[in-house]
């Protein structure tokens, strides 16, 4: 079985040492990295097989074109391509969709938004790659790394199940502000007795199935979900039925770009380990909604 080198077991330095940092920077010199280079590295370092089946695919631009510089960012909104663009970053790795739907097809899509989108990605030689499942499935999960870090939870984290923390008990109404106020959330919501103690977190997210979110709240050990997204006449249902039912159960919807951003800050992290030609930045795509 072909081995790979994962930056779990090899830090940035001795993965540069174990690569020959100087011999390296020659290879550099003389032949441009492209974006197709960068995603084989990716393949190459990410530590699970590649799936044919995947939607971790380029979605606009061509894949031979020299790369300046990777912004890593959620989604690729026209507001993080055009400040890539200004940035000087033309490979734009992003977790969702660039083209409003899971596959990314543009059949169909007409209009001046999308020209416009189009046009910014022809005019700056802009290549959007997504990396999405296989940043998921990477052990430990890419997104939720990224998020436990972002709310300094690995302290509290079950090493046989990382999905599963234990907090200090705390009104729920208290855990949901600090959310909140670590993610700099404008409009998260909450389901669940706001006096309700919770310790028993489960953090799931990104898009939760309804059955994964009745699963989740049935089990024991879980006082609390956190979550992305669920459809509102699924999961979020139940917990209402849950609640009304009298189980001590409480659901927390961040909202998908809330929840999965900092899962992408870590993605830019954990390239610069084993890609040192280019400047590599994390662009926050920032959450889409506000409250009145
Ligand atoms: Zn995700």
């Amino acid at each position: 079985m072909h081995r790979v080198i994962s930056s779990s077991t090899f830090s940035r330095r001795s993965w540069l040492a174990a690569a020959g940092l100087s011999a390296f920077h020659l290879a550099a010199q003389n032949k441009p990295l492209t974006a197709r280079d960068v995603i084989n590295r990716i393949k190459q370092n990410v530590g699970v097989p590649w799936e044919e089946k995947t939607v971790d695919t380029f979605k606009a631009g061509n894949p031979d074109t020299t790369v300046r510089g990777i912004a890593t960012s959620f989604g690729g909104t026209l507001d993080v391509l055009e400040r890539a663009a200004a940035a000087g970053r033309n490979l734009i790795i992003v977790h969702e969709p660039t083209f409003y739907n899971h596959e990314d097809r543009t059949d169909g899509l007409s209009g001046a938004v999308f020209e416009r989108k189009q046009k910014v990605i022809r005019d700056n030689d802009l290549v959007v790659w997504r990396f999405h499942d296989h940043w998921h499935r990477r052990r430990p999960d890419g997104i939720l790394t990224g998020l436990v870090d972002a709310l300094g939870w690995d302290k509290y984290q079950d090493p046989s199940s990382p999905r599963l923390f234990v907090l200090p008990p705390a009104p729920l109404r208290a855990v949901a502000r600090s959310l909140r106020d670590r993610l700099s959330i404008r409009t998260m919501r909450v389901i669940g007795n706001p006096e309700l103690q919770i310790s028993r977190i489960a953090v799931s997210p990104g898009y939760t199935n309804g059955p994964a979110v009745i699963r989740w709240l049935e089990r024991d050990n879980v006082d609390a979900l956190i979550i992305g997204e669920c459809r509102e006449w699924e999961g979020i249902e139940y917990a209402r039925d849950a609640m009304t039912a009298g189980h001590k159960k409480s659901l927390i919807i961040l909202g998908h770009v809330p929840s999965e951003e900092s899962g992408m800050k870590e993605c830019a992290r954990w390239l610069k380990t084993f890609i040192p030609e280019v400047p590599i930045d994390f662009l926050p795509s920032r959450e889409p909604f506000w409250a009145p």
